[in-house]
């Protein structure tokens, strides 16, 4: 049996989680539209998994199988876009649909 986290743990595996998340979705984001600093932010998603499994490795193995699929899920071509999966795309999809400005 698992000795149960601390609270201050919890919060950091939390932080650390939904830091990747976020992350990971601006790395695929980037990715899928060609735009600079893709490989940046692939690399960050990638240090903060690295933190996560050895901190908490059993989180990491738990999350792993998910991340690959979700981030695969996500991944898509400019002329197909995902609106609601990118957040490139739904900005894109708002401001051409944005009515005209007032005068
Ligand atoms: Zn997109």
């Amino acid at each position: 049996m698992p000795t149960p986290l601390q609270p201050a743990h919890r919060l950091l595996r939390r932080q650390l989680l939904e830091h990747r998340e976020e992350l990971a979705a601006a790395a695929i984001e980037h990715l899928a539209h060609d735009l600079p600093g893709a490989d940046v932010l692939a690399r960050a998603t990638h240090l903060v998994e690295e933190l996560l499994r050895a901190r908490f490795p059993v989180t990491w193995q738990q999350h792993y199988p998910d991340w690959i699929r979700s981030d695969a899920g996500r991944l898509h071509a400019t002329d197909t876009p995902r609106p609601d999966a990118c957040g490139i795309c739904r900005a894109a999809a708002r401001s051409s649909t944005a009515p005209p400005a007032a005068a």
